[in-house]
């Protein structure tokens, strides 16, 4: 069975182009998801975290990054305070890939061979905005990416998001530029145009998939 992988920067489309994609029969793992599971409240990799990017770890700031939950003795995930110590040096950003990325990857490739087991599908779409970081695309037969010009991919998040041009402009520079990920991807779909344009792009791509 086809695995197809979506990636795209910020307010490309992805999830646009995801969601028809699984309009189409695709069944989507959806790597943020796994992402925000893993550092739900009360997860065990909780105190990984703690350890490595708490106020006494070996990356930490002094800042705390957990609070107490309603719950006694479980913990939550201060995600503002993590991305203030791990955003702000290189080596702290590189060993949070780490922990994370390698348990995203186990359980993508677990989701994946539970859905290759189900007939009625078309194929799977992994959904993975860290497509290449994550090293994702190794899982997949065909990547595609979604693209649009910034100025666009502002507007569009400012829009949907109600964030701050500042905001959105500092998470697009934080990520992988376009240019680098058009280089490894097997498709490039500019979503310039309306969302009709964008389906009609993706029509296109799974209909040359089966040929
Ligand atoms: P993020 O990485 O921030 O989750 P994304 O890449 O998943 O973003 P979407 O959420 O799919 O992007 O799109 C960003 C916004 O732009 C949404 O509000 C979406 O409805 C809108 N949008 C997407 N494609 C188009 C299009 N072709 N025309 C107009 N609006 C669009």
């Amino acid at each position: 069975m086809i695995v197809l992988g979506i990636t795209g920067g910020i307010g490309s489309g992805k999830t646009t182009a995801a969601g028809y994609l699984r309009s189409l029969g695709f069944a989507c793992v959806d790597a943020d998801q796994i992402g925000r599971e893993l550092t739900a409240e009360g997860s065990p990799l909780l105190e990984i975290l703690d350890r490595e990017f708490g106020p006494d770890g070996k990356y930490g700031r002094g800042t705390a990054i957990l609070r107490d939950s309603s719950i006694e003795g479980i913990k939550i995930l201060d995600r503002k305070a993590l991305a203030s110590v791990v955003f702000s040096d290189e080596k702290a950003r590189a060993r949070f890939d780490e922990i994370i990325h390698s348990r995203m990857l186990r359980i993508i490739r677990e989701q994946i061979e539970e859905l290759r087991k189900k007939e009625n599908i078309r194929g799977i779409l992994l959904d993975a905005p860290l497509m290449y970081e994550a090293g994702c695309d190794t899982m997949c037969d065909h990547v595609i990416l979604v693209t649009a010009p910034v100025e666009l991919r502002i507007e569009r998040v400012m829009k949907r998001d109600g964030s701050t041009r500042e905001d959105v402009v500092r998470r697009i520079n934080s990520q992988m530029s376009d240019e680098e990920k058009a280089r490894l991807a097997d498709f490039v779909v500019d979503n310039s145009g309306d969302t009709d344009e964008l389906c009609r792009k993706l029509d296109e791509i799974v209909e040359g998939l089966n040929k």
